[in-house]
């Protein structure tokens, strides 16, 4: 690395998608984002927004076969705005990695005993380490010579305390495969609860957060002084709070009974519980703002979106009450991600009613809307309400360039 080298390029690799941007650690400046789609398939496209000119976003179509020719492609569009993977300005490249195991506690410096590793978790994230290590293949391929660090889902999880992460099964059977809580969202979790410690003015080690992550996945995670001390979600991403297509927590029984008595396959089961429950299954739709839509149109097709956010905003509760009692002592509650961020009428009725645990929202501060981190809790509330924009590809940029300049 040179001493000018302070661009991050940001890489979050899904089986079909790989979303990137470049980063200037410097300033903090985004100099260019985008996302290629539906790659393996005719109809693949790449979507490039050239920030640091503040140029339109330009939009390829076509057949893109595979990631290498996926990341070519990025590549040869960061190079016509004088960014290509070439430059001596970049640093490292930060890849999202969503299964650390118990392994990856912190970004790590991927070599090839860390791609080994990071393939020994495969069976613990069939549906996501792939892709994350074909992305990591594919930018080690182009770019050889250049730090590559991973930067884990899991690793903010790795402090909770043993009695928090264990299930109560049998433990030689949980230890031979590995089965235990591992949590994921944790960029989003670490960068949340540290920016909420500083809208109160605060260090993070002085501060208990609980975190509502909710997206299209969604998990809440227990904070301590900063350590993470409980998380929803588990094993994989399927459990804790309702999402937009997974069910979270349902009683494993559940499973047995589709197989025993509805004669469902696995893969029927696991498509139905990650891919066909949650907002979706319960009303057809995954998007707060066309549900809150049909709320507000009313009639029977309005009665069943209402129902659907009431078991949303029942199991929200539920974790708040747990989290709480986790805790001892809540100093402030932090909405993130998609719904947490933009959906005001979540945020109303997840804290209805839980004043005898501190905590209230004021409508008039919850109806602000704000790319800032803010208050929406009235003056004076034992417990502050926050709304904390995430930004989980500027903590992969921070914690990868913290680690490369280290
Ligand atoms: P993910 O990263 O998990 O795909 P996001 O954090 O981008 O998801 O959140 C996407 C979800 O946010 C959408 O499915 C939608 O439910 C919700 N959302 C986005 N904008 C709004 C809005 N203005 N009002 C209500 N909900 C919104």
């Amino acid at each position: 690395m040179t001493a000018t080298a302070t661009r991050v390029l940001v890489l979050n690799s899904g089986s079909s998608s790989l979303k990137y941007q470049l980063l200037d650690m410097h300033d903090g400046a985004r100099l260019a984002a985008g996302l290629v789609e539906r790659i393996g398939e005719e109809t693949s496209r790449l979507a490039h927004t050239p920030l640091a000119t503040g140029g339109d976003t330009r939009e390829t179509e076509g057949p893109i076969a595979d990631h290498t020719t996926a990341l070519k492609a990025v590549a040869a569009e960061l190079a016509a705005d004088g960014l290509g993977l070439d430059s001596p300005q970049l640093a490292a490249i930060g890849h999202r990695v969503v299964h650390g195991g118990l392994k990856f506690t912190e970004p790590t410096v991927i070599d090839d005993a860390v791609l080994t590793e990071i393939e020994r978790l495969v069976p613990v994230a069939p549906l996501h380490n792939p892709a994350n290590i074909t992305g990591i293949r594919t930018a080690r391929a182009l770019r050889p010579d250049l730090p590559q660090v991973a930067v884990f889902d899991t690793a903010f999880h790795t402090t909770m305390p043993e009695y928090a992460a264990r299930y109560a099964i049998d433990v030689a059977t949980a230890d031979a495969h590995r089965i235990r809580r591992y949590g994921f969202h944790g960029t989003s979790h670490a960068y949340v609860s540290r920016k909420t410690a500083a809208l109160l003015g605060k260090d993070p080690s002085e501060v208990n957060v609980i975190v509502l992550h909710l997206g299209n996945g969604a998990s809440a995670s227990a904070v301590a002084g900063g350590r993470c001390v409980d998380t929803s979600m588990g094993l994989t991403p399927l459990e804790g709070l309702v999402m937009g297509t997974r069910s979270g927590d349902i009683d494993p029984a559940v499973t047995f009974h589709l197989k025993r008595v509805a004669g469902m396959s696995e893969d029927e089961v696991d498509e139905l519980l990650n891919k066909k429950s949650g907002l979706i299954g319960l009303c057809g739709d995954n998007d707060m703002r066309e549900i809150r839509r049909r709320i507000d149109a009313g009639g029977e097709d309005g009665a069943r979106a209402q129902l659907a956010f009431d078991i949303y905003i029942h199991r929200l509760k539920k974790y708040l009450g747990a989290y709480t009692a986790v805790l001892g002592r809540v100093d402030a509650v932090a909405f993130t991600a998609g719904v947490g961020e933009n959906a005001a009428p979540v945020r109303a009725a997840a804290i209805a009613g839980l004043e005898q645990m501190g905590m209230a929202v004021d409508a008039d501060r919850n109806a602000v809307r704000s790319d800032e981190p803010r208050l929406i809790s009235p003056e004076g509330s034992r417990v502050a309400v926050a709304v904390v924009p995430t930004d989980e590809e500027l903590e992969i940029a921070q914690q990868t360039y913290a680690l490369v300049s280290a």
